[in-house]
Protein backbone atom coordinates (compact mmCIF):
# COMPACT_ATOMS: atom_id res chain seq x y z
CA UNK A 1 0.00 0.00 0.00
CA UNK A 2 1.35 3.36 -1.10
CA UNK A 3 1.66 6.07 1.49
CA UNK A 4 0.33 9.63 0.99
CA UNK A 5 2.39 12.78 0.33
CA UNK A 6 1.33 15.98 0.82
CA UNK A 7 3.72 19.03 -0.47
CA UNK A 8 2.49 22.54 -0.48
CA UNK A 9 4.26 24.64 -3.02
CA UNK A 10 3.99 28.33 -1.54
CA UNK A 11 5.15 29.68 -5.51
CA UNK A 12 6.52 33.42 -4.65
CA UNK A 13 4.76 34.07 -1.69
CA UNK A 14 6.05 34.12 2.36
CA UNK A 15 8.26 36.37 4.67
CA UNK A 16 11.01 35.52 7.75
CA UNK A 17 8.08 36.24 10.26
CA UNK A 18 5.21 34.92 8.51
CA UNK A 19 6.94 31.50 7.12
CA UNK A 20 7.88 31.13 11.09
CA UNK A 21 4.18 31.20 11.99
CA UNK A 22 3.08 28.85 9.36
CA UNK A 23 6.04 26.31 9.68
CA UNK A 24 5.34 26.24 13.74
CA UNK A 25 1.62 25.79 13.11
CA UNK A 26 2.20 22.34 10.12
CA UNK A 27 4.28 21.15 12.65
CA UNK A 28 2.05 21.56 15.47
CA UNK A 29 -0.72 20.13 13.48
CA UNK A 30 0.76 17.47 11.32
CA UNK A 31 -1.57 14.23 12.07
CA UNK A 32 0.89 12.05 13.94
CA UNK A 33 -0.03 8.87 10.94
CA UNK A 34 3.16 6.89 9.48
CA UNK A 35 1.05 7.01 6.46
CA UNK A 36 1.02 10.44 5.14
CA UNK A 37 4.39 12.74 4.96
CA UNK A 38 3.79 16.59 4.56
CA UNK A 39 6.63 18.95 2.27
CA UNK A 40 6.72 22.75 2.21
CA UNK A 41 8.09 24.01 -0.76
CA UNK A 42 9.07 27.89 0.08
CA UNK A 43 10.54 30.10 -1.99
CA UNK A 44 14.93 29.53 -2.53
CA UNK A 45 15.45 32.69 0.45
CA UNK A 46 13.66 31.07 2.81
CA UNK A 47 14.76 26.99 2.03
CA UNK A 48 17.56 27.19 4.85
CA UNK A 49 15.30 28.73 7.91
CA UNK A 50 12.64 27.08 7.11
CA UNK A 51 14.53 23.76 7.06
CA UNK A 52 16.32 24.43 10.13
CA UNK A 53 12.58 25.39 11.89
CA UNK A 54 11.52 21.79 10.21
CA UNK A 55 14.32 19.13 11.03
CA UNK A 56 13.63 16.39 13.19
CA UNK A 57 9.85 17.76 13.46
CA UNK A 58 8.94 14.40 10.12
CA UNK A 59 8.24 17.77 8.12
CA UNK A 60 9.79 17.81 4.65
CA UNK A 61 11.56 20.43 2.47
CA UNK A 62 11.66 21.06 -1.06
CA UNK A 63 12.47 23.43 -3.35
CA UNK A 64 10.01 24.95 -6.15
CA UNK A 65 12.76 24.39 -9.47
CA UNK A 66 16.64 23.47 -9.31
CA UNK A 67 19.23 24.11 -12.20
CA UNK A 68 19.81 20.86 -14.58
CA UNK A 69 23.99 22.02 -14.51
CA UNK A 70 25.78 20.93 -11.38
CA UNK A 71 28.12 24.71 -10.41
CA UNK A 72 29.09 27.07 -13.11
CA UNK A 73 28.64 30.80 -15.07
CA UNK A 74 24.54 30.23 -13.88
CA UNK A 75 23.69 33.54 -12.54
CA UNK A 76 20.98 33.27 -11.01
CA UNK A 77 20.54 29.40 -10.83
CA UNK A 78 20.53 27.86 -7.75
CA UNK A 79 22.40 23.71 -8.35
CA UNK A 80 20.21 20.53 -6.86
CA UNK A 81 23.65 20.16 -4.49
CA UNK A 82 23.11 23.28 -2.65
CA UNK A 83 19.74 21.64 -1.79
CA UNK A 84 20.71 18.71 -0.93
CA UNK A 85 23.49 20.84 1.35
CA UNK A 86 21.12 23.30 2.77
CA UNK A 87 18.48 20.62 3.80
CA UNK A 88 16.11 20.00 0.97
CA UNK A 89 15.00 16.56 0.57
CA UNK A 90 12.53 17.19 -2.35
CA UNK A 91 12.27 19.38 -5.55
CA UNK A 92 9.38 20.29 -7.59
CA UNK A 93 10.22 20.09 -11.29
CA UNK A 94 8.56 20.82 -14.36
CA UNK A 95 5.38 22.80 -12.81
CA UNK A 96 3.08 24.17 -15.68
CA UNK A 97 4.20 27.43 -14.34
CA UNK A 98 7.96 27.02 -15.45
CA UNK A 99 6.72 25.35 -18.32
CA UNK A 100 4.14 28.36 -19.38
CA UNK A 101 6.23 31.65 -17.99
CA UNK A 102 9.72 30.62 -17.98
CA UNK A 103 9.70 28.38 -21.07
CA UNK A 104 10.62 25.05 -20.02
CA UNK A 105 10.59 22.32 -22.43
CA UNK A 106 9.87 18.53 -21.31
CA UNK A 107 13.55 17.78 -22.66
CA UNK A 108 14.83 20.68 -20.18
CA UNK A 109 12.36 19.37 -17.26
CA UNK A 110 13.81 15.30 -18.01
CA UNK A 111 17.49 17.34 -17.38
CA UNK A 112 16.40 18.79 -14.50
CA UNK A 113 14.80 15.49 -13.11
CA UNK A 114 18.09 13.71 -13.96
CA UNK A 115 19.96 16.54 -12.25
CA UNK A 116 18.26 16.25 -9.52
CA UNK A 117 18.34 12.53 -8.77
CA UNK A 118 22.29 12.86 -8.99
CA UNK A 119 22.28 14.73 -6.13
CA UNK A 120 19.91 12.78 -4.16
CA UNK A 121 16.83 15.13 -3.97
CA UNK A 122 13.16 13.32 -4.70
CA UNK A 123 11.80 15.18 -8.15
CA UNK A 124 8.09 15.83 -7.92
CA UNK A 125 7.35 15.68 -11.81
CA UNK A 126 4.42 17.80 -12.83
CA UNK A 127 2.39 16.50 -16.07
CA UNK A 128 -1.03 18.44 -16.82
CA UNK A 129 -2.82 19.28 -19.67
CA UNK A 130 -4.77 23.22 -20.40
CA UNK A 131 -8.02 23.61 -20.96
CA UNK A 132 -7.73 23.48 -24.53
CA UNK A 133 -6.07 20.11 -25.07
CA UNK A 134 -8.38 18.67 -22.64
CA UNK A 135 -11.13 20.30 -25.14
CA UNK A 136 -9.07 18.55 -27.97
CA UNK A 137 -9.16 15.29 -26.00
CA UNK A 138 -5.33 15.21 -25.74
CA UNK A 139 -4.69 15.09 -22.71
CA UNK A 140 -3.23 11.52 -22.55
CA UNK A 141 -0.97 11.89 -25.31
CA UNK A 142 0.18 15.66 -23.54
CA UNK A 143 0.99 13.36 -20.24
CA UNK A 144 2.54 10.75 -22.16
CA UNK A 145 4.80 13.38 -24.02
CA UNK A 146 5.90 14.94 -20.59
CA UNK A 147 6.42 12.05 -18.94
CA UNK A 148 7.98 10.21 -21.75
CA UNK A 149 10.64 12.29 -21.89
CA UNK A 150 11.65 12.13 -18.39
CA UNK A 151 11.53 8.13 -18.56
CA UNK A 152 14.05 8.24 -21.59
CA UNK A 153 15.86 10.52 -20.02
CA UNK A 154 16.30 8.56 -16.51
CA UNK A 155 15.19 5.33 -16.85
CA UNK A 156 11.59 3.63 -15.05
CA UNK A 157 14.03 2.97 -11.74
CA UNK A 158 14.37 6.13 -11.36
CA UNK A 159 10.43 6.19 -10.14
CA UNK A 160 11.13 4.25 -7.23
CA UNK A 161 12.71 8.05 -5.85
CA UNK A 162 10.59 9.81 -8.60
CA UNK A 163 7.31 10.99 -7.23
CA UNK A 164 4.44 12.42 -10.42
CA UNK A 165 2.10 15.07 -9.87
CA UNK A 166 -0.81 15.09 -12.46
CA UNK A 167 -1.59 19.07 -12.04
CA UNK A 168 -4.46 19.56 -15.00
CA UNK A 169 -3.65 23.51 -16.01
CA UNK A 170 -7.19 24.67 -15.87
CA UNK A 171 -7.63 23.65 -12.28
CA UNK A 172 -4.12 25.38 -10.93
CA UNK A 173 -5.46 28.65 -8.76
CA UNK A 174 -8.56 28.53 -10.72
CA UNK A 175 -10.79 27.21 -8.12
CA UNK A 176 -11.82 24.65 -10.43
CA UNK A 177 -10.57 21.48 -9.03
CA UNK A 178 -10.81 18.05 -11.76
CA UNK A 179 -13.95 15.64 -10.20
CA UNK A 180 -12.25 12.69 -8.31
CA UNK A 181 -13.16 10.34 -11.74
CA UNK A 182 -11.63 12.81 -13.87
CA UNK A 183 -8.76 13.35 -11.99
CA UNK A 184 -8.86 9.45 -11.23
CA UNK A 185 -9.05 8.57 -15.18
CA UNK A 186 -5.82 10.47 -16.00
CA UNK A 187 -3.80 8.88 -12.50
CA UNK A 188 -4.56 5.28 -13.96
CA UNK A 189 -3.41 6.43 -17.27
CA UNK A 190 -0.33 7.57 -15.63
CA UNK A 191 0.41 4.38 -13.37
CA UNK A 192 -0.67 2.18 -17.01
CA UNK A 193 2.08 4.48 -18.53
CA UNK A 194 5.01 3.65 -15.87
CA UNK A 195 3.75 0.35 -15.52
CA UNK A 196 4.22 -0.30 -19.32
CA UNK A 197 8.08 0.40 -18.19
CA UNK A 198 7.89 -1.75 -15.05
CA UNK A 199 4.88 -2.76 -13.30
CA UNK A 200 6.82 -2.79 -9.77
CA UNK A 201 7.79 0.64 -10.31
CA UNK A 202 4.68 1.29 -11.09
CA UNK A 203 2.58 -0.04 -8.36
CA UNK A 204 4.59 1.88 -5.93
CA UNK A 205 5.35 5.06 -7.20
CA UNK A 206 3.19 7.89 -5.92
CA UNK A 207 0.90 10.14 -8.13
CA UNK A 208 0.03 13.37 -6.54
CA UNK A 209 -2.88 15.57 -7.59
CA UNK A 210 -2.90 19.15 -7.86
CA UNK A 211 -5.56 21.81 -9.33
CA UNK A 212 -7.29 23.85 -6.29
CA UNK A 213 -7.20 21.28 -4.15
CA UNK A 214 -8.41 21.98 -0.55
CA UNK A 215 -10.07 20.85 3.25
CA UNK A 216 -13.60 20.76 1.23
CA UNK A 217 -12.65 18.30 -1.79
CA UNK A 218 -9.44 16.57 -0.83
CA UNK A 219 -11.40 13.51 0.80
CA UNK A 220 -13.19 12.51 -2.29
CA UNK A 221 -9.92 12.93 -4.25
CA UNK A 222 -7.93 11.33 -1.74
CA UNK A 223 -10.21 8.42 -1.61
CA UNK A 224 -9.20 7.26 -5.48
CA UNK A 225 -7.27 4.18 -5.98
CA UNK A 226 -4.21 5.89 -7.89
CA UNK A 227 -4.63 9.39 -6.24
CA UNK A 228 -1.72 9.03 -3.62
CA UNK A 229 -1.77 12.50 -2.07
CA UNK A 230 -1.51 16.40 -3.29
CA UNK A 231 0.58 19.14 -4.27
CA UNK A 232 -1.21 22.21 -2.75
CA UNK A 233 -0.68 26.00 -4.21
CA UNK A 234 -2.88 28.35 -2.51
CA UNK A 235 -4.33 26.01 0.61
CA UNK A 236 -0.59 25.78 1.44
CA UNK A 237 -0.35 28.91 2.73
CA UNK A 238 -2.60 28.97 5.76
CA UNK A 239 -1.28 26.11 8.62
CA UNK A 240 -5.27 25.17 8.86
CA UNK A 241 -6.10 24.85 5.14
CA UNK A 242 -3.01 22.70 4.91
CA UNK A 243 -3.59 20.76 7.53
CA UNK A 244 -6.70 20.17 6.74
CA UNK A 245 -6.35 18.14 3.52
CA UNK A 246 -3.23 16.56 5.66
CA UNK A 247 -6.02 15.28 7.84
CA UNK A 248 -8.06 13.62 5.04
CA UNK A 249 -5.34 11.55 3.65
CA UNK A 250 -4.65 10.57 7.39
CA UNK A 251 -8.70 9.51 6.95
CA UNK A 252 -8.17 8.02 3.83
C1 LIG B 1 0.03 24.39 -7.80
O1 LIG B 1 0.46 25.48 -8.07
O2 LIG B 1 0.76 23.39 -7.89
C2 LIG B 1 -1.36 24.27 -7.38
C3 LIG B 1 -1.91 23.09 -7.36
O3 LIG B 1 -2.01 25.44 -7.05
P1 LIG B 1 -3.50 25.59 -6.45
O4 LIG B 1 -3.64 24.54 -5.37
O5 LIG B 1 -3.57 26.96 -5.92
O6 LIG B 1 -4.43 25.31 -7.57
Amino acid sequence: MRDFLVAGNWKMNGSSAGNAELVAGIIAGAPRSDRVRLVICPPFPYLAPVAAQAAGSGVAVGAQTVSQHESGAFTGEVAPGMLRDIGCEYVIVGHSERRELYGETSATVAEKVKAALDAGLKPIVCVGETLEQRESGSTESVVEEQLGAVIDKVGIAAFATAVVAYEPVWAIGTGKTASPEQAQEVHRHIRALLAGHESDIAAATQILYGGSMKGENAAGLLAMPDIDGGLIGGASLKAADFLAIAQAAAQG
